[in-house]
């Protein structure tokens, strides 16, 4: 039987709460934030790791951070919301149907008008910054054996971010976790070039329902993954991931000999949201 390798790189383990891509993604903003104003915005739901890494990067950096948090303020926070005031987060709740509206200039002029001089990072952390931070993942190790590079994708910046910095001959492969993305589509998407278009693909069908649903099959999985390699995943983006290219491998999708680098973007804090013991973990 020809073999198929999988490897993780388990950006899980970067820091408890920058986790992830979502370390990668702060580098590439970071820089930006006016020393003068000393401030961040940024959006996100009840159980967001960016928000979370945000508020944590920016009580460790000294500077002040805001974040625009969807839906009403709820009765008592999420451990997630919770924490990030905690490290100093201004938590503003504007209501679902406003927060449609977070990437619409006539928002952000207003956020800007209320802290002046603030930086302003896009939901998930992503646009070109972050893209461009997210290109740093295969900086961390020496990827050039990997055949298929592989990610979980939510906005698709880091999907971009590795499209940018494979190597010629590699595949980015992405797993989409909601209905009706496809990260080649987005405006972002220009920053590639034809080549590295071209050998970026993805892999449908394993959203699960959508956005942060979690079945018992998928639930079963992690625990199951768990056991027999010790990674723990998250519900919203790495279980998915882990999901699909093993169903993909399964299936033959990937050519004999594949090597594979699958990303485990950390996001681990997001299972806080279940009940105590649905995972084993
Ligand atoms: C934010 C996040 C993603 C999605 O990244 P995008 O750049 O938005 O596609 C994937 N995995 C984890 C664990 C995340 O926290």
């Amino acid at each position: 039987m020809p073999e198929i390798v999988v490897d993780v790189l388990r950006l899980d383990l970067i820091h408890p709460v920058i986790s992830g891509n979502k370390w990668f993604k702060l580098q590439g903003h970071w820089p930006r934030i006016p020393q003068a104003s000393g401030t961040v915005i940024t959006f996100g739901g009840a159980w967001s790791n960016h928000l979370i890494a945000t508020a944590c990067a920016a009580h460790h950096s000294g500077i002040r951070s805001v974040g625009i948090v969807r839906g009403e303020a709820p009765r008592e926070l999420s451990p997630t919301l919770r924490a990030a005031r905690d490290y100093g987060m201004r938590l503003e709740f504007i209501r679902r149907s406003d927060y449609a509206a977070r990437n619409d200039p006539a928002l952000l002029a207003e956020l800007s008008a209320r802290y002046p001089g603030a930086y302003i990072i896009p939901e998930g952390g992503g646009g070109p910054p972050g893209i461009q931070g997210c290109a740093g993942i295969l900086r961390t190790i020496d990827c050039t054996r990997y055949t298929h590079i592989c990610c979980a994708v939510g906005t698709g910046a880091m999907f971009l971010g590795l499209a940018l910095s494979a190597r010629p001959e590699q595949y980015v492969i992405g797993i989409p976790v909601l209905k009706g993305v496809d990260p080649l589509a987005v405006p972002d998407a220009c920053l590639l070039s034809p080549a590295q278009r071209t050998r970026s693909q993805t892999l449908s069908g394993y959203h699960f329902g959508g956005y942060a649903r979690h079945p018992a099959v998928l639930l079963e999985f992690m625990n199951g993954l768990y056991r027999d390699t010790g990674i723990p995943t998250d519900i919203v983006y790495t279980g998915k991931l882990f999901f699909a290219i093993r169903d993909a491998v399964a299936h033959n999708i990937f050519p004999p000999f594949a090597n594979l680098l699958l990303i485990h973007s950390g996001g681990l804090q997001g299972n806080r949201s279940l009940a105590p013991g649905t995972l084993q973990f």
